[in-house]
């Protein structure tokens, strides 16, 4: 960045003080010195990130205390947000952007002669989620704490996170993600604050009944804390994730028989609950290892949550007995998906067994404090736990479920007598499937073991009122709500596109970091020539860096020049990647039938992670890769057509991509993607969106109006209709010349002419189930794509267009989301805390 990038970007990076930047170059100086031990002459570009770390994180300390002292003395009520996944990315810059303190630390490294982005690229990503459901939970972190919400983030704390994907000829092969190899400055190990966690054993019931889950195996849960810093209001949350210890006097009996050193290589076995991410994006992988996983999140969080309860200055005063008719009162848990759900039973379990309440009181107090947000309707994605596991693993909790049921299923029962097709349907216990095995169904356990239950986007939520869980919102009228799903600015605007977010409050001021809805103001621009070249500036500089960044990377020449086409998520047929793949080998087509017609260029960039499981999708990946070795190598393409893969796609990676795209592709078959995050992102940062009706698109459009986004194929009633009469590809393929010539280079080996059956599978699929409708919305998808390269090549109308999407986007934050989920699952207040800034001298800690 030149001087005076750095001095004009006011309102992000904040204003350096000749003060403060000589505190920061001391605090450098000194974590150099004295935590990595190392002087300027041997000091690594890793040690100077880890020094700068450090510093930075100093300034977070005393915000983090005293935002829990206060939370301990004013005692409110507190929000946790359980969930498997965390997918954080990277914190430094983040942390600098949120306690305002970017334009002092430039400064003072640029004084110390050090390239800061050099030093911001060495920080790993904290990947520990799979894409958009645990990007959520890491936006909603964010929003948490800038709304001022007494909240706590609780996960697990994955050695490795989502595999590192490398292309190898064309296919994806996958490595592990070892991203605390050289430590994580972010955390907090709290030893002290370990707790145990049972699995196995077995119950056993005293004279009056009361059960005692007893013979279990023990495995410690060992916090780890991240500081969760709210944008500029001294607010410090806190994300805690558990990591598996085993017990120290672990297999005593070995001990005893002399094999210690297997013992001690025994406790390996205990420590893999907490090893690695499992890397399943919306699908079910019933693995008992899984749900060992979920039990040891909810048991170990459970347990801090009560502990917490009872030690609040009000269970203090209540020394004599613990109301815990208040718990609901002093507590509310949000359940990320089902993952976690197995914290229903667990939360009855110690309310029964540890308090001594009656299993009536405890399911009530349950509902009260739990919600449930489903985030998706893909029913292979649904959790269906075989009970012979749960058995095994948690007999108690299966005893309570199933008292749980039964209750449930007199309700039911009492309501409509005699249909006994509704109690089979509704039942959390499902009969024996084909392979004997009965189930536990974990949503209908979170419906019935919760007071509210959320879909993530309208349609979603509508669609799941009237299909997947219909039986059950007729049932509980009122338990079921919409919460749209939202990106935070912060990282997705002001932190990836400085230059975007100052433009944006040169004009209307910086009320929008906090308040998005402001963007409004920004409609009136469409008529200011000077803005709109600003914006189209903007946006080029941004194409520039990334053709650079992919010819570093991926050493393939594009053209800034191009209309950047991208498609970033993971890979999954939902998703429909092989859509887009379909209209390129189309355009590929064009080009060669007539080398010399007017076309208008285009980069179409791909990025996203297969599970290493599913093979269809690895098939895509390599088919994606196969045309663009042909597509980028045909002299008689030349610059007309590029086709790239980003390899590793990631939460870092997504920050580079999405300031540079014109163009946004949500393309899934109406009626199976939740939400989408991906689109609020790119609509945030001026691309136009090409989608279908489904997820939040329908509210982005809404938003924007109907002339500021490419809409194309079939809604869900035409989705519905089709499918009901009997989809069949052939019809589409039938009488669309185009497609079939596509479909039939697929399958002849067009594109791998040296191991030409690779796609036979592929396109068998694509002939004869076409499970997502590709051909069905094939013809409408190429028109579409007609139609955005028309209008991109009316800048000024594209342009403002860009503006109008900027100005729409403003429902999309998380802070909107998460007010909602606030006032109308909660029952609590945003912004109902004010926190003053701590004093920060020169490296001595203030008075707390
Ligand atoms: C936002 C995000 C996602 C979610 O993208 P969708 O298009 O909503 O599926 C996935 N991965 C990463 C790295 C993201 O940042």
């Amino acid at each position: 960045m030149s001087d005076a990038d750095r001095r004009k970007q006011i309102s992000v990076r904040g204003i350096a003080q000749v003060e403060n930047v000589a505190n920061i170059k001391k605090s450098f100086n000194r974590h150099l010195h004295f935590s990595l031990i190392k002087d300027r002459n041997v000091a690594t570009p890793r040690d100077y990130y880890m020094a700068l770390a450090d510093t930075v994180r100093d300034h977070l300390v005393s915000r983090w205390i005293r935002t829990q002292q206060y939370y301990y003395e004013h005692d409110p009520k507190r929000v946790y947000y359980l969930s498997l996944e965390f997918y954080m990315g990277r914190t430094l810059t983040n942390t600098m952007l949120n306690l305002g303190m970017q334009a002092t630390v430039d400064e003072a490294l640029y004084q110390l002669g050090l390239n800061i982005e050099e030093l911001e690229e060495i920080e790993e990503d904290a990947g520990l989620g799979n894409g958009g459901l645990g990007r959520l939970a890491a936006c909603f972190l964010d929003s948490m704490a800038t709304l001022g919400i007494p909240a706590y983030g609780y996960g697990l704390r994955y050695e490795y996170g989502i595999f590192k994907q490398l292309i190898r000829d064309g296919w994806q092969v996958e490595e592990p993600d070892d991203w605390l190899r050289f430590g994580n400055p972010w955390e907090k190990a709290r030893p002290e604050y370990m707790l145990p966690v049972n699995f196995y054993g077995r119950v056993e019931k005293d004279s009056e009944g009361k059960a005692k889950w007893v013979d279990t195996h023990v495995v410690f849960a060992m916090p780890y804390d991240t500081p969760v810093p709210g944008f500029r209001n001294n607010v410090v949350n806190t994300l805690r994730l558990w990591s598996a210890k085993a017990e120290n006097h672990f297999h005593l009996k070995f001990f005893n028989d002399g094999d210690y050193v297997q013992a001690v290589m025994d406790r390996n076995l205990t420590e893999n609950i907490t090893r690695v991410l499992y890397p399943n994006d919306n699908v079910f992988v019933g693995k008992e290892l899984r749900l060992k996983q979920q039990y040891f999140l909810c048991a170990a969080t459970l347990q801090d949550i009560i502990r917490r309860f009872k030690s609040s200055k009000y269970g203090v005063r209540e020394i004599v007995r613990i109301d815990f008719d208040t718990f609901p009162e002093k507590v509310a848990i949000q359940l990320n998906d089902t993952h976690p759900s197995i914290g229903i039973p667990e939360l009855i379990r110690l309310l029964i067994d540890v308090e001594g309440l009656t299993f009536d009181k405890a399911f009530d107090i349950a509902v009260k404090t739990f919600g449930y947000t489903n985030h998706t309707l893909l029913p292979e994605a649904l959790e269906r736990w075989p009970v012979s596991l749960l058995e095994n693993l948690l007999p108690r909790h299966l005893e309570i479920i199933y008292q749980i049921n039964a209750k449930f299923l007199d309700a039911v029962a009492a309501k409509y007598p005699g249909d006994f097709d509704r109690l089979r349907r509704m039942s959390i216990v499902e009969e024996a499937d084909g392979m004997g095995e009965k189930r536990i169904n974990m949503a209908h356990l979170s419906i019935v073991g919760s007071h509210a239950v959320n879909g993530v986007a309208a349609l979603h939520s509508d669609l799941l009122v009237k299909t997947t869980f219909k039986d059950f919102a007729e049932f509980y009228t009122g338990k079921f709500q919409n919460k749209t799903n939202g990106i935070t600015p912060r990282r997705w605007l002001m932190l990836c596109n400085p230059s975007l977010a100052d433009l944006i409050s040169e004009h209307i001021g910086e009320g929008w970091i906090t308040d998005l809805s402001q963007l409004t103001k920004l409609k009136p621009l469409d008529t200011n020539a000077g803005f709109l070249d600003n914006l189209y500036r903007i946006k080029t500089d941004n194409k520039v860096r990334v053709a650079q960044f992919i010819k570093d990377e991926f050493n393939v020449d594009v053209d800034p020049n191009s209309l950047y086409d991208v498609h970033v998520k993971r890979l999954h047929e939902y998703k429909r990647q092989l859509l887009n793949a379909l209209h390129i080998i189309t355009l590929y087509n064009r080009i060669k039938a007539d080398p010399a017609a007017k076309i208008v260029p285009r980069t179409v960039m791909f990025g996203g992670k297969a599970a290493p499981g599913y093979h269809m999708a690895k098939q895509i990946i390599k088919l994606i890769n196969s045309v663009a070795n042909v597509v980028n190598n045909d002299p008689v393409v030349g610059n007309k057509l590029k086709v790239v893969y980003l390899e590793n796609y990631r939460v870092s990676m997504a920050e580079k991509i999405t300031p540079a795209a014109d163009l946004s592709e949500q393309i899934s078959t109406a009626g199976t993607e939740a939400s989408g995050t991906g689109n609020m992102k790119f609509m945030l940062n001026g691309a136009l969106t090409i989608g279908t009706l489904d997820g939040a698109n329908v509210e982005m459009a809404e938003e924007m109006g109907r002339e500021n986004i490419f809409i194309f194929g079939m809604e869900v009633d035409d989705v519905q209709a089709l499918e009901a009469r009997g989809y069949n590809a052939q019809e589409f393929i039938g009488k669309n010349p185009e497609l079939a010539q596509v479909i039939d280079q697929i399958e002849s080996g067009f594109f791998t002419p040296d191991t030409p059956d690779i796609f036979r599978d592929l396109a068998n699929n694509l002939k004869y189930t076409d499970r997502f409708l590709v051909c069905a919305d094939y013809e409408s998808y190429v028109k579409t794509q007609e139609e955005v390269s028309r209008v991109f090549q009316d800048r000024q109308k594209w342009v403002k267009m860009a503006l109008h999407n900027i100005a729409s986007s403003g429902k999309f934050s998380t802070d909107r989301t998460i007010s909602e989920y606030a006032t109308e699952i909660w029952g609590i207040q945003p912004n109902a805390i004010r926190l003053s800034a701590p004093y920060e001298g020169a490296g001595e800690p203030p008075a707390n």
